[in-house]
């Protein structure tokens, strides 16, 4: 093959690596967020409803804690596989945290997204990963966040979505919270 096919091959390589979390296959933090916006700034344009999840591992320090680090780690790529079965092709997925990740649905009002997230959650409740013999079952807690029709910043969107998660964290975890519009507290910046 040509040297110029090589190094095409070679870029996709390196393209590849600058945007996905080398453990989970999924894209990382800095990409995921880049994409959202970029999507986000044309959604303001027309007017069109989106929806972001914020997703975190329940007790996830107690896989550790009980199983070890890699262990940990292959509980994380099984669940970044459940999520990404879980969505549509046109939505993004990013791994944000440790053990947090993020969804962004496109062209989702509220209700919608309260309804992905359900099977989000059934989902990851049922994968029930293996560990060597043992069978975990891993829940998370879903925070709901939607423009609702309203122009809406990235950032501010997220952390209405990160708010709703510790929502459904102090609820009793393995749920889905979602913040009353007005409970929202919009950033002044
Ligand atoms: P909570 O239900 O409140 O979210 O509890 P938690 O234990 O999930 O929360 P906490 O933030 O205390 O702990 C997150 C844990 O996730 C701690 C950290 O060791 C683990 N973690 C983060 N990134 C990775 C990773 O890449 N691999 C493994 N194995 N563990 C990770
Ligand atoms: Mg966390
Ligand atoms: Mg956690």
């Amino acid at each position: 093959i040509s040297y110029f096919t090589r190094m095409r091959e070679f870029n996709h390589k390196l393209q590849a690596l600058a945007t996905h979390d080398p453990l989970t296959g999924i894209l990382n933090a800095r990409a995921y967020y880049a994409r959202c916006d970029q999507y986000i700034m044309a959604a303001n344009r027309k007017s069109e409803n989106f929806s972001v999840l914020f997703i975190d591992l329940d007790h996830f320090k107690s896989v550790n804690d009980t199983y070890g680090h890699s262990a940990g780690d292959e509980v994380l790529k099984a669940v970044s596989a459940t999520l990404q079965a879980s969505i549509r092709r046109s939505d993004l997925l990013g791994r944000v945290g440790g053990e947090e990740f993020s969804v962004l649905l496109p062209n989702t009002p509220t209700d919608n997204a309260l309804q992905v997230a359900e099977t989000i959650r059934q989902a990851v409740e049922a994968a029930m990963p293996n560990i060597g013999t043992q069978t975990l079952r891993i829940t998370a807690s879903i925070g709901v966040a939607s423009n609702a029709g309203n122009t809406q910043s990235l950032q501010s969107i997220q952390n209405e979505a990160d708010q709703a998660m510790y929502l459904a964290k102090a609820a009793g975890r393995n749920r889905v919270s979602l913040i009353a519009q007005s409970m929202v507290q919009h950033a002044h910046s």
